[in-house]
Parts: structure tokens; sequence; C-alpha cells
């Protein structure tokens, strides 16, 4: 009976891929857990201290739509010195995949073409589908960097919009501040909507971070704090762009969300003041340690940034090496064709102690061997 009451767009996409990764992982006792996306260290004391004092001094109701006002003058004033005045609207978001649902509310028709790069994030290719619009993938491999021309060839009468997102979840790589304004350009010229999702910018281990936003006006640009401060709990996120598309997406947070989570935001007040420095070089250790544990028995990659890596498996088929790893071994890693239309790569995240990274890069070199 209740396949009558479902709507046609429930059948437009679907989330089997991680699902079928996560029943297996359920099987494991002990997993050397490599697939996490989210930070292994935990929020500044700070910021904890001031989202307890913010429930306990009763801001435990509504907040502006845009967000608290302390926290939304704080973050206006951040992207104000950055852009100049005037040039961009900016509001508070249920984490970073609220403020992509709005974007894609506000700016996707049924139809639609929407541009992503494939190895891609796996929420972008779901929601472009569940709005009843196209994706259409751009490869980036083998080396996960944009090659420019491949999006202008791409773009047809139907491309409304591209998604970038660097640095980049699945691969690590980082576009170049040269790709950010050709992108930028290539967009302007003609007339496409760009969004830069940008929750990993903290994550640049090697150069600086580059933005599209810096070479057009137009740019919308995602951004979060879940990632950065360890708290993807708290559904904290942010947006900036062009007020005519900020204002139309505000519209719809009011009717969906209707706002972010009140007293966390005075907590994320405390943590902007945080030096966070010191995780930013653990974290390039990590790198490291996937890095060159693998380069010798994987085609691999060096990350960029973020905290993943996509080396290629020595297999035919990427998921069956991913089985293996985790039914004999016991080693969580997501198969690549969860982000891709290929099953030859796999994802591993080191957003992990060093110690279990140690253990699943043995593991690896191991099976590799065998
Ligand atoms: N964008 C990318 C590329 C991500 O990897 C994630 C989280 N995995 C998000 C957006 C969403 O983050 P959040 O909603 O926690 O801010």
């Amino acid at each position: 009976m209740y396949e009558k009451w479902l709507a046609d767009r429930t059948q437009w996409f679907d989330a089997s891929g991680i699902r079928k990764v996560f029943d297996l992982a359920s099987k494991l006792k002990n997993p050397v857990n490599l697939s996490i996306g989210q930070p292994d260290f935990d929020a500044p004391d700070s910021a904890k201290q001031a989202a307890i004092e913010a429930i306990s001094s009763k801001k435990n109701g509504y907040t502006p739509t845009q967000g608290a006002a302390a926290l939304r003058t704080l973050l206006q004033k951040q992207v104000d010195d950055q852009y100049g005045p005037g040039v961009r609207e900016t509001f508070v978001s249920s984490g970073t995949s609220g403020s992509l649902f709005l974007a894609l509310m506000t700016l996707v028709n049924p139809g639609d073409e929407v541009i992503i790069f494939d190895p891609f994030f796996v929420m972008y290719d779901a929601l472009v589908r569940m709005l009843g619009a196209k994706p259409v993938y751009v490869s980036t491999y083998p080396d996960f960097h944009i090659d420019v021309n491949k999006v202008e060839a791409a773009i047809t009468d139907k491309t409304k919009l591209i998604i970038l997102n660097s640095p980049a979840n699945p691969t690590g790589t980082i576009a170049s501040e040269q790709v950010c304004r050709d992108l930028a350009e290539l967009a302007d010229r003609k007339q496409i909507a760009l969004i830069s999702d940008e929750i990993y910018k903290f994550f640049c281990y090697d150069g600086e971070f580059a933005s599209p936003a810096k070479f057009s006006k137009n740019v919308i640009v995602l951004d979060g704090y879940s990632k950065c401060y360890g708290v993807p709990g708290w559904r904290l996120g942010f947006a900036h762009g062009p007020s005519e598309i900020i204002q139309q997406m505000l519209k719809f947070q009011q009717y969906t969300f209707v706002c972010a989570p009140s007293a966390l935001q005075y907590g994320i007040i405390a943590a902007l003041d945080t030096d966070m420095e010191p995780l930013l070089n653990a974290y390039r250790r990590k790198r490291d340690l996937v890095y060159d544990g693998l380069k010798d028995h994987f085609e691999i990659v060096k990350s960029e940034g973020a905290f993943y890596s996509f080396p290629k498996a020595p297999t035919p088929s990427a998921a069956e090496f991913v089985n293996k790893a985790i039914l004999e071994r016991e080693l969580l890693v997501i198969p690549g064709n969860v982000f891709s239309s290929q099953d030859s790569h796999f994802r591993i995240s080191f957003a992990a102690s060093d110690e279990t990274i140690a253990k699943g890069v043995e593991i690896l070199v191991d099976m590799v061997k065998k």
C-alpha cells in the first residue's frame, strides 16, 4: 500500500551504495575504521562552555532566520573584510548540507543540467536527482584536477549550475587559483550559476586556499563549521553570495529549517577565537602517513587538502577489493563507486588516530603483496 503513497522523487535517487558499507561494517567487532567523514578531534572547550552558557541563560528560542545577530554580524564582517562591503550577503544555515539544499531549491528546475565533478560528494548527485534535474559528470580522473575546457565542453543550453568542491571530498585535491578564475569566468560568460562548497578550506596542507568568489561576485559560497571546529553534530554552516540569491535561499530556510540551532550559534562564536593551527599540522602528518605508506604499492595522488585520499584499487573492481578488506581484514574504507560512475578507486579517510592510520596502511600493503 505504501508504495502508492510515495512521491515519484523517492525513486529518483538512492542511498544503497553507502548503506551497503554500513551494513557490512555493523558486522565487525573492532574495525580499523578509515571511513569516517568527520574530524577525530573534539570541539574547543571554550565553544562547549559558551554553548552550555547559552542554554543556561535561556538562549533556547528561535533565532532570526538569517542567524543569531551576534554570529551573523561577525560572519558578515569577515566576508565584508575579504570581499568588500556590500558585495555579498551572508546567513547562518543548518550545516553546509542545509545551505546546499537551499541553494539547489533556489536554483534548479526539473530538467535542468547540473555539472558536477566525478568523483563527487554523494549529496550533490542525490540532491540534483531529487529535484528532477540531471547531474552531468565531468571526470577529473586520473589526477583529480579540473580541466576547465572539459567543463566548457559539457555545457549545453540546459546547464544551470556548476558545483565546485575544493578541497575535495573524496579525492583531497585543491583547485588552483587559475582554475578558480577560469571557472568563475566561464560561468559568468555562459551565465551559469557557480556554487563553491568550501567546507574543507581549513584543511589545506601545502598551499593557499583559493576561491572562485575572488573572481566573481556571482559565485555562491557554501561553508560550515562542522569540520574545522570538530562539531559536525551541531549542524552549523553559512552561505554568502549575491543578495538576490541569498534572499531566496532564506525564504526556503524560513519554511524548512526555520533557523540554525540557537544555543550552538553562541558556542561557535567562542570557537572562532581558537587557534586550530596545531590540528592542521596534525592532519598534515596524517596525510603524510597515508601517502608515504601507500605510494610504493598503490597508484595514489597525494592529497592536498580535506582529510581524504583516493587510491586506485589493485584489482579491476574496487568494490570487490573493499569487500575483501572489510570482511577478511576488518578494515573499513569506502568503495569509490559510491562517489563516482567508476568502480576503480576507494576512499580512505585519515580523520583517525595515527595508530589507526598505521594499522590501516599495514593491512592495505599486506593485501597488495598477497
Ligand atoms: N560538503 C562536503 C563536500 C562534505 O564532505 C560535507 C560533509 N561530509 C558537507 C558538505 C556537509 O557538511 P555539514 O552539513 O556537516 O556542514
